[in-house]
């Protein structure tokens, strides 16, 4: 049998495109991406707490919602509701990630989406049929396939920085900046770069002061991004330092920030409420290596201006796999969707 529509990846993108293909009666298979560790099942929303900005979510009684909607077997996934989440005698509750996720995936399946529990290891875009080649399942045979693996955050790989991720710890400042816990209070991004300079500049609009720290004693970001940095009030530059811990406790999350010189490996202590990590994305790209055209960082290609097209036909690509610039949940989604159409009208006009 040969599949029209093979979905790769369970993100907003993969869910989006899922939920348009499956209405359009193309009963897509959708390969979940659960069993190598970097993987992540439901994608990378599914890691953060409250979620503010994908519009439809405003923070109310969303939780009764949440619970009527999602099948009661994956309700173990769902996150128990915090205490003292009232506002003015009423509950007000933000929608958590992994809530708007299950959601996704319940709409996907409401239509009739096949999913699979596994990683797509190889393709084999060559010929044709495609063909995508799971880790565990049977190679599958398809008509078109919409890669939507999204991309990894980089972060710096310390234990206390896993310890306080999503109480203090971020690799998101748009996503995370506004949260309540950062407001007024000084922060710290790590990084060089033009992202690390934008992030740095976008917490300005809450944090008391944010320290840059980077462990050269220049940024690489662009000229224009440097200017932007050090003239700005509330950026303070620490040059020639690293993060050796973050700081924190139980009931507060981060405080503090230990740091060493890479000139002298001196200690310096930054007393902190965040630190948000901007050194790079890595996007899940490898096993199509030599498949698909890459830029020069791995994200895919898309080859016509306003279309999720790729290099190869009948191949589509969706969300952050794609994007290095936008990377939120409600362009990943987007891209989802324009991703099934484009599918939907390749199949059309190729008559399958
Ligand atoms: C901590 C954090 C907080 C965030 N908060 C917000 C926020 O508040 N608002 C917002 O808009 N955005 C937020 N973002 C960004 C947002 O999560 C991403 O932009 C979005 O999830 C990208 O969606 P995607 O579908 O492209 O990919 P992802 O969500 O990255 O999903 C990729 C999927 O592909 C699967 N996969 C990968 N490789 C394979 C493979 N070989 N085979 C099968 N499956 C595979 C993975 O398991 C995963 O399910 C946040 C990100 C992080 C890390």
């Amino acid at each position: 049998m040969v599949e029209n529509v093979v979905i790769i990846g369970s993100g907003p993108a993969g869910w989006s495109a899922a939920i348009y293909a499956s209405r359009a009666n193309l009963q897509p298979v959708l390969f979940e991406g659960t069993l190598k560790p970097e993987m992540m099942p439901l994608g990378q929303l599914a890691l953060t707490t409250e979620v503010e900005n994908f519009a439809g979510f405003p923070a109310g009684n969303l939780r009764a919602f949440v619970e009527s909607a999602v099948d009661a077997s994956r309700h173990y996934n769902l996150p128990p509701v915090p205490k003292g989440h009232e506002r003015d005698g009423q509950p007000h509750y933000a929608v958590q990630g992994v809530e708007l996720m299950e959601l996704m995936k319940q709409q996907a399946l409401n239509f009739g989406t096949r999913v699979i529990g596994d990683d797509i290891v190889d393709v084999d875009f060559d010929h044709r049929p495609l063909k995508v080649i799971p880790a565990e399942e049977a190679p599958v045979e398809t008509h078109t396939v919409i890669v939507a693996t999204g991309a990894r955050a980089n972060y710096l790989g310390l234990p206390s920085e896993e310890k306080f991720k999503n109480r203090g710890v971020s690799a998101c400042a748009v996503c995370d900046g506004a949260l309540p816990r950062f407001r007024n209070k000084p922060l710290a991004v790590v990084g060089g770069g033009d992202s690390a300079v934008e992030e740095a500049t976008y917490l300005t609009a809450f944090a008391s002061k944010v320290f840059l720290i980077h462990r050269r004693d220049e940024l690489r970001a662009s000229k224009i991004m440097q200017r932007r940095a050090l003239e700005n009030p509330k950026i303070e530059m620490v040059w020639s330092h690293v993060v050796d811990e973050v700081l924190g406790n139980d009931q507060d999350g981060v405080t503090g920030l230990r740091l060493k010189s890479t000139k002298d490996d001196a200690p310096r202590e930054l007393e902190v409420a965040g630190m948000f990590a901007s050194i790079g994305h890595t996007p899940n790209t490898a096993f199509l290596r030599g498949k698909l055209e890459m830029n020069e960082k791995g994200y895919l290609k898309w080859t016509s201006p306003f279309r999720t097209l790729t290099s190869v036909e009948g191949v589509f690509a969706a969300g952050d796999v794609a994007d290095d610039y936008y990377r939120q949940a409600i362009t990943s989604a987007g891209t989802g969707c324009m991703a099934a159409l484009d599918a939907e009208r390749y199949l059309a006009a190729q008559e399958k």
